[in-house]
């Protein structure tokens, strides 16, 4: 490793990957097709193409092209923001007094406060060749329908969002960051679907999920005219385009001479941990290289560490197609964690199956260990982290103070996946130790999991 190390592993911008990457391309064993309930076979393109936008689909099934190119006007979008930076934590390493060097890569340095930006504006770019009027989402914490707002806007097309009932509660500041950007946004589950007035008679006084605001999405999308649903995480397309993560972080690391020895990501649906891990898991497949690669996932929604590897549905209202996947089950309600982001029930397919063949590792950890985390770093580092976020942190500190008692001076580097200004809410209970930790029973998962279609 060279000598003087800055604290930002700087790129220009013309070092901005020009191609998404496509980790399914390495993979032998490829992530399991996604498959239509109505006939239980594998989703065909046409299928697909009556939800999602046209070249959003071909990207879904395609398993095949490695490289793929960013059109220019997406190119031009990512230079407002991108490079990203990737930061040596010095402050924190000398908190922690470890001998590893921990990288942390930051995705909250746009507007939107995550890395969902880079997929919303590669999605609304398609939606717009398409001649589309304008496209339908879910939002989880706010994150996801707040950079496809900002992606409508800028390309002008109309955004619809449904949001995830506890955060439009706990968070009206992003709800009017939206509005702000144009988009409609509706508390879910609501009553302007059908499903979501289902779900509404079986669950009175639910906090709603991820799973619940896509049916509703889904719903609202096939249902009017010109109108397309597009998804912030768990599928393959969204992974494809968040590969800009890893390819810069990749591009940064060699630049600067360092070689990677754990690389970890909080894993909501996976679009952000699979966007950073992509090229390096690339080197494994094709025998070139070895990392540690940990998914670090919330006790309240344990998919990877105690889920089951099944096809089950995307959404609460089972109306999507079906996935293959580490799953707790389609009607498992996780608690009302403020890490909304990371409150799905499932994973994406090809993290499931990377971690099905032990290339990846995941653990879990407790929400108020993870803001004691936050709290750490923000003291330290001077960024205040989104509780998804600081997931990834709690797990990069244990790993550091690992070292520390192994005297190994090990590279780690994680995902900063964005800020957590709307969740002050949050921070404030943290702060007036009103935080809890609610981990499912046997039971709990049992009695979802034992719901999971039969195919
Ligand atoms: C949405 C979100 C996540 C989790 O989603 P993934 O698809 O697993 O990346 C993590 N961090 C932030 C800040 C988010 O907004």
């Amino acid at each position: 490793m060279k000598e003087e190390m800055p604290y930002k592993l700087q790129l220009t911008e013309k070092e901005i990957p020009t191609q998404w990457y496509n980790v399914r391309a390495d993979m032998k064993e490829k992530p399991a097709p996604l498959v239509n309930p109505a006939t239980g076979k594998a989703a065909t393109l046409e299928e697909l193409s009556q939800v999602f936008c046209e070249e959003l689909a071909k990207q879904e099934l395609d398993n095949d092209t490695a490289y793929v190119d960013i059109p220019g006007e997406i190119l031009d979008f990512y230079k407002m923001y991108r490079p990203s930076p990737l930061v040596r934590a010095y402050c924190l390493e000398k908190k922690l007094d470890t001998p590893a060097h921990i990288f942390y890569k930051f995705e909250g340095n746009n507007t939107s406060g995550s890395h969902k930006l880079n997929s919303a504006i590669a999605q609304a770019f398609y939606a717009k060749a398409q001649g589309l009027k304008g496209v339908t989402t879910e939002t989880g914490a706010g994150q996801w329908g707040t950079a496809l707002s900002m992606a409508c806007a800028y390309l002008g097309l109309e955004c619809d969002v449904f949001m995830v009932k506890c955060s439009y509660e706990q968070k009206p500041f992003r709800r009017e960051v939206m509005r702000t950007f144009g988009a409609n946004v509706t508390p879910s589950p609501s009553d302007k679907t059908a499903v979501g007035r289902k779900i509404l008679q079986e669950f009175p006084g639910t906090t709603g999920s991820l799973g619940c605001a896509i049916s509703e999405a889904v719903e609202s999308a096939v249902t009017r005219e010109g109108r397309r649903y597009v998804l912030g995480s768990v599928l393959n397309q969204v992974l494809l385009h968040q590969s800009v993560i890893g390819l810069e972080t990749k591009t940064a690391l060699d630049k600067y001479g360092v070689k990677a020895d754990v690389i970890i990501g909080c894993a909501g649906g996976g679009s952000n941990l699979g966007g950073l891990i992509s090229p390096f898991v690339g080197q494994m497949l094709r025998g070139e290289a070895n990392y540690q690669i940990i998914a670090i996932e919330p006790a309240s929604c344990p998919s990877f560490t105690r889920g089951v590897y099944a096809y089950d549905f995307c959404d609460t209202g089972r109306i999507c197609p079906l996935a293959k996947m580490y799953t707790l089950g389609s009607s498992f309600m996780p608690s009302a964690i403020h890490a909304g982001g990371l409150r799905f029930h499932g994973m994406s397919t090809i993290l499931s199956e990377l971690y099905h063949q032990h290339l990846i590792e995941a653990r879990t950890v407790r929400q108020t260990e993870v803001f004691q985390a936050a709290e750490d770093f923000a003291r330290c580092e001077g960024i205040l982290p989104a509780p998804e976020s600081s997931h990834a942190i709690k797990a990069a500190i244990d790993e550091a103070l690992r070292c520390k008692e192994s005297g190994e001076s090990k590279n780690i580097v994680f995902g900063l996946t964005g800020t957590g200004y709307f969740d002050l809410v949050a921070y404030q209970k943290f702060n007036d130790h009103d935080l809890t930790d609610y981990i499912p029973s046997e039971e709990e998962i049992a009695a979802s999991i034992a719901k999971l279609p039969k195919i």
